[in-house]
């Protein structure tokens, strides 16, 4: 990346003392130089016109089925239509590329992620991903392509000023630490194998297929931090490392997720698979693989304004922002892929409770360097996902990690950051009004920390916002009424959901059920 080389500013320092307590830890000095650093995907601004009036449709369009919303939900909901040979259908999103929070960025033979950037190996249970994975190319006849396993080293920890291999650093822990950490992971282990009297599993993925015992799902009554507290485990690193994968899965504190969701994340998959699928567009790649054959049916720049019901079928309302103008949509069925708060907004009557939904704020920074990281303390080099212990990111991925060996030096680093430590509409908003600068200099406050000297590497920095990045596991939500509501065939026929936010969990597993349990009902009505 090209551009001035920036000085740091009064206006800069005073907008970046404000009460955001992670955002002022940072060194602040006046006549530091920053590389250059934008925030880009404007989109956010686009879903604003949901609330405005709209002029007259001045076009229409016809279609069997129609999509709205083009993350991993609506694209799946795309692929099962497609691979069951209906291919009537058509698939509008209000960003330009298909692909939702699981988008990328970048020239062709260097892509990095914007959100979603790694899928955990599938249990053998889940058969429609395997069949997926399987036509996608991601395994053949139950054995992963070996491309797509991330390359070793998959992750490591930088603690107390030296790295270790992965996110526990055993030989460095204090005794209270390790056996609260052994003991939790012993924990797991028993209610990983747990069954009820219907020989459900404790925990499943999709979520949908877990147990309903009340054992379990009572766990949904409480914060995990407070389940944890309540095995008498007070370690700070077992503490740390906990927020550190709510925070990860969730955009999450661990004082405000669900225990349930919270050992979900642990007990859910059988454990056997220790190495993840990634790409350098990360979870990109596999919302292309769902959406191959169904191209030419998207259209992007598409915001859902205004759904009606219309005799048998459907009108949708939508805005173009490049012209200005107004398509009317008319379908005999509609799958709303989109996230419950829009799809509420469409004019139609949906279970929705804006103080129960509530979704993770997010910032991304991707990093162009003209180097990879080296370490300036002990330990392994460089793994695909650094985590520095004790920050406010969840660290670093290594974006080419899987294609270092042909790109060697040059890179790009995605530093994950979920905004918590407020009310996640408090961080939304303050958000907005970070400048690029604020967040880069967060950014390389970061990397100083784990690389000293490695920010003079650094040659730009692109910033993306997700100001409603994923749902929140909250205690209640799961197994409360509003998702069980949120999950029942809509009162309207020929009228479909699919969303992430349905299963209270966003990761590509529970977004490709709901793709799939959509379209499967489009396809029971249509024959
Ligand atoms: C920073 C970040 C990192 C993540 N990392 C991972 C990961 O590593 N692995 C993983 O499995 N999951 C990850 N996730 C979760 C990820 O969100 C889910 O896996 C999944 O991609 C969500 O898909 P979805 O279709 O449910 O929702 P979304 O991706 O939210 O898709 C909804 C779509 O609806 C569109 N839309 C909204 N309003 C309108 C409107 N009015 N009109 C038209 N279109 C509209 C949006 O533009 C969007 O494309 C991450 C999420 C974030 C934010």
């Amino acid at each position: 990346m090209n551009g001035p080389i920036m000085s740091i500013d009064r206006r800069t320092l005073l907008l970046s003392t404000g009460a955001w307590p992670w955002l002022n830890a940072c060194q602040l000095k006046i006549g530091e130089t920053l590389p250059p650093s934008r925030i880009v995907g404007a989109e956010a601004h686009a879903g604003h016109r949901l609330r405005g009036a709209l002029p007259a449709a001045s076009q229409s369009r016809k279609t069997r089925v129609l999509i709205v919303g083009s993350g991993a939900s609506g694209a799946a909901a795309a692929y099962t239509l497609q691979k069951s040979g209906f291919t009537d259908f058509s698939l509008i999103d209000l960003a330009q590329t298909f692909g939702g929070n699981a988008r990328s960025g970048g020239p062709s033979d260097a892509r990095y992620p914007w959100g979603a950037h790694y899928l955990p190996q599938a249990d053998e249970e889940n058969r429609d991903l395997i069949d997926f994975l399987e036509h996608a190319g991601a395994m053949k006849n139950g054995v992963y392509n070996e491309d797509y396993l991330c390359h070793d080293r998959e992750e490591r920890i930088y603690y107390q000023g030296s790295w270790h291999e992965g996110l526990i650093p055993w030989v460095s822990l204090k005794p209270q630490d390790r056996s609260e950490v052994e003991a939790f992971l012993k924990l797991v282990e028993s209610i990983r194998g747990k069954r009820d009297a219907k020989n459900k599993h404790a925990f499943r993925i999709p979520l949908d297929e877990s147990s309903r015992e009340n054992e379990y799902i009572q766990l949904d009554q409480q914060t995990f931090a407070d389940f944890i507290r309540g095995q008498g485990w007070h370690s700070p690193f077992l503490s740390w490392y906990l927020n550190y994968c709510c925070r990860d899965d969730y955009g999450t504190d661990w004082e405000e997720t669900s225990a349930w969701a919270g050992l979900h994340y642990f007990a859910a998959r059988s454990g056997d698979k220790d190495k993840v699928l990634t790409w350098p567009e990360g979870n990109h790649w596999l919302v292309k693989q769902l959406m191959v054959g169904s191209e030419d049916r998207f259209q992007g720049d598409e915001l859902s304004c205004r759904l009606l019901s219309k005799g048998k079928g459907w009108s949708l309302e939508t805005y173009k922002s490049a012209t200005g103008r107004v398509t009317a949509w008319e379908a005999d069925a509609v799958i709303l892929a989109v996230p419950r708060f829009v799809a509420a907004r469409l004019g139609v009557d949906l279970p929705f409770a804006k103080q129960q939904v509530s979704y993770a704020p997010w910032m991304v920074a991707n990093c162009h360097a003209r180097s990879l990281p080296t370490n300036a303390g002990p330990g392994p080099g460089l793994a695909w996902d650094n985590v520095p212990y004790g920050s406010a990111s969840l660290g670093y991925v290594v974006a080419n990690h899987q294609t270092i060996a042909r790109y060697p030096g040059a890179s790009t680093l995605t530093s994950y950051w979920p905004l918590t430590g407020g009310s996640s509409e408090y961080l939304r908003t303050m958000a907005g009004f970070r400048a690029s600068e604020d967040w880069a200099r967060l950014v390389l406050a970061d990397f100083d920390l784990m690389h000293p000297g490695f920010r003079s590497e650094i040659e730009g920095i692109d910033i993306w916002l997700w100001g409603h990045g994923m749902i929140q596991p909250k205690p209640g939500y799961l197994w409360g009424q509003l998702r069980d509501a949120m999950n029942q065939p809509t009162a309207y026929p020929g009228l479909y959901l699919a969303h992430t936010d349905m299963s209270g969990i966003s990761i590509f597993e529970e977004a490709f059920a709901q793709g799939v349990k959509a379209a499967r009902g489009v396809l029971r009505q249509l024959g």
